[in-house]
C-alpha cells in the first residue's frame, strides 16, 4: 500500500467532457496524496513519486456501484436459479442466522470482490440490523477494506420465528435509531471514506412514523436516502415514488433501486424532483423485476440513472458486466419490434459509451458525489483504474477504442491496479493484504485482531462460515418460510403463475 504521491505514465487516460462525452487521451497522471492534481504530457516526476509504468494501459476512473448487499457473500451460490420469492426467505432473510462475526466477513468479502472487479465506490443498502454489533461490524469491515463506501444504514424487518414465519412487530425498537445515530454522530469514517447514509423499504409504517423517521435521520446529516421501488404482483402495486411526493420526501437526495414496473406518473415524479435510479440489469432480469429502465426508450430517464449490481450473492460484482447486459438486453429489446415487423432497425441503438457513463459519471450523480469521483479531472479522488491493453481479451479492441474494449471485451483480471483515494488495493491483478486494525475502533470482535490478513485468508474464513451458515439454513422448514412471507406480504397466490 502507498499514500505517497504517484505518477501514471504514457497511458491512455480517459477523460470525461462536461457533457460526458469520453475521449482518450495519451497523457500522465499525478497523485497526490488522495488528490488527481495534474492530467498533462510529460510531468516531471516529483522526486517523491512512484511510477508506475502506465505504457499499454488505459487509465480509467474507478466503477461505481450504486445499490448492493455488501453482506451477502456468505449465500453465494443459493441463488442461481431463483426468482425474487423465494430468494427473499432462502437469501435475504437469512441475515437473521448470521452472527455480527459473520456480517464482518461477508461484508469485508463483498468489498473485496467489489475492488477485486474494479468498484471503487459502493452505496451499500444494509438491512442486517438484527443488533446494534450488526452493523457495527458491517462499517468496521468496510472501512478494513479500503473501499469508498456510502453504508446506507436500513431499519430492517427482523425474523421472530421461523416456524411459523413471523416478523418482529416492533420494526422502530428504540436501539434501532439509537444505533443509526450513533453511527451518523461518528461519520465518516476510514479518513473519509466511508459515509452513513439510510435505507428505508417499509412504506407500509404510518405516514407519520415515516416523516418523522425521515426528518430525524437528514437531522443526523444524512446526504442520501435509498429504496427498493419494484412495482409487481409480489412487492405490490402501489407506487413508492407517489408514496414518497405524497409525503413530501421526493427530493435530490433520493435514490432508488430498480424503478422497475414504475408508470410513467411515478417516472415523471423522478424526474421532477431530480432524484435518482439504480439500475441493476442482471438481478432485475434474473429475478423478473421487470425490464431495466436505464435505457428505456419510452421512459426517458436514463440521464437519472446509475448503475448497480443489488446481490453478489446472484451474480458476479463487476460493473463492466453489467454495463454489457444491460446494453445487449436494451439492444434486444429494442430490435425486436422490427424483426417482428419483418424489418431491420438501420441504427445500432445506444453506444458503449452510453453505459460506461451510466458505471462512473451517472453512478456518481445518483450517490450525489458528482464533484468528487466518477470521471479522472484534477481536484477529484484518486479513484483509478488500469487495464491491460495487451491481454488476450483486450488486445486490437482497446487500441481502437477503449470504452469499447471495457464495455465489450474486458474482464476483471484485465484490471491490474485498483486505487481508492489515493491507495493501491489491487496491484499486478491481485488484491493487496488487508489491514484489520482500521475496523477496531468501531467493533474489532473479528477473531484476528490487529492482524494483516490476505485475500487467502479472507476466503478461509468465508468457507468456514458458509458451511456453518448452510447447516443452520437447512435446519429450516422453507415450505413453512414460503407461506409465512405469501401471509406476511399480502401476495396473492393466485398471481403465482407458470403458464399465461
Ligand atoms: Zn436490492
Amino acid at each position: 500500500m502507498s499514500t505517497t504521491s504517484m505518477l501514471l505514465q504514457g497511458g491512455t487516460v480517459l477523460i470525461h467532457d462536461a457533457d460526458d462525452s469520453v475521449k482518450a487521451i495519451k497523457a500522465d497522471l499525478l497523485i497526490e496524496g488522495k488528490i488527481i492534481t495534474k492530467i498533462e504530457k510529460d510531468i516531471e516526476t516529483p522526486s517523491s513519486a512512484e511510477i508506475i509504468d502506465c505504457k499499454d494501459k488505459i487509465v480509467c476512473p474507478g466503477f461505481i456501484d450504486t445499490h448492493h448487499h455488501v453482506w451477502q457473500t456468505l449465500l453465494k451460490g443459493r441463488h442461481a436459479n431463483q426468482l425474487l420469492l423465494d430468494y427473499m426467505y432462502t437469501g435475504n432473510f437469512t441475515s437473521s442466522l448470521h452472527s455480527p462475526s459473520d456480517i464482518f466477513w461477508g461484508q469485508l468479502g463483498g468489498c473485496l470482490e467489489c475492488l477485486e472487479v474494479g468498484t471503487t465506490t459502493v452505496v451499500d443498502h444494509s438491512p442486517i440490523n438484527y443488533s446494534p454489533q450488526h452493523s457495527l461490524a458491517a462499517v468496521a469491515a468496510t472501512v478494513c477494506s479500503g473501499i469508498r463506501s456510502i453504508y446506507c444504514y436500513c431499519p430492517t424487518s427482523r425474523v421472530q420465528t421461523w416456524k411459523p414465519f413471523t416478523f418482529n412487530p416492533n420494526l422502530l425498537e428504540d436501539w434501532v435509531l439509537k444505533t443509526f445515530e450513533n453511527l451518523a454522530s461518528k461519520a465518516p469514517y476510514g479518513q473519509g471514506r466511508v459515509q452513513i447514509g439510510f435505507a428505508f423499504d417499509s412504506w407500509y409504517q404510518p405516514r407519520e412514523t415515516i416523516v418523522n423517521l425521515f426528518a430525524k435521520v437528514k437531522a443526523a446529516g444524512v446526504k442520501l436516502i435509498t429504496s427498493h421501488v419494484v412495482r409487481n404482483a409480489i412487492t405490490g402495486l402501489h407506487s413508492v415514488p407517489q408514496i414518497m411526493h405524497n409525503y413530501g420526501l421526493l427530493d435530490s437526495s433520493v435514490l432508488l433501486s430498480h424503478a422497475t414496473g414504475s408508470t410513467k406518473e411515478s417516472i415523471n415524479l423522478i424526474r421532477e424532483a431530480n432524484c435518482h435510479i439504480s439500475t441493476t440489469p442482471s438481478t432485475e432480469l434474473q429475478a423478473a423485476l421487470g425490464f431495466p429502465v436505464a435505457l428505456d426508450p419510452d421512459l426517458d430517464i436514463q440521464s437519472q440513472c446509475g448503475l448497480g449490481i443489488d446481490c453478489h450473492s446472484y451474480i458476479s460484482a463487476s460493473i463492466a458486466s453489467e454495463m454489457r447486459t444491460l446494453l445487449q438486453s436494451a439492444r434486444g429489446a429494442h430490435y425486436q419490434p422490427f424483426l417482428d415487423s419483418e424489418k431491420v432497425s438501420e441504427k445500432a441503438y445506444k453506444s458503449v459509451e452510453d453505459v460506461f457513463n451510466l458505471g462512473t459519471m451517472g453512478s456518481a450523480r445518483a450517490a450525489g458525489m458528482e464533484e468528487k469521483i466518477g470521471s479522472l479531472a484534477v481536484g477529484k479522488f484518486a479513484d483509478i483504474l488500469i487495464f491491460d491493453c495487451l491481454s488476450p481479451g483486450m488486445v486490437c479492441a482497446a487500441q481502437l477504442d477503449p470504452v469499447a474494449a471495457i464495455v465489450l471485451h474486458s474482464h476483471p483480471g484485465d484490471i491490474e491496479m485498483v486505487i481508492v483515494d489515493g491507495i493501491v488495493r489491487k496491484k499486478e491483478r491481485k488484491l493487496q493484504d488487508i489491514d484489520l486494525n482500521p475496523g477496531n475502533e468501531i467493533w474489532s470482535d473479528t477473531g484476528k485482531n490487529g492482524e494483516i490478513v490476505c485475500w487467502r485468508d479472507v476466503s478461509k474464513e468465508l468457507q468456514g462460515r458458509q458451511m456453518e451458515l448452510g447447516k443452520k439454513i437447512d435446519e429450516l422448514d422453507m415450505v413453512e418460510a414460503r407461506k409465512g412471507l405469501i401471509k406476511a406480504y399480502g401476495i396473492d397466490e393466485s398471481k403465482l403463475v407458470n403458464t399465461l
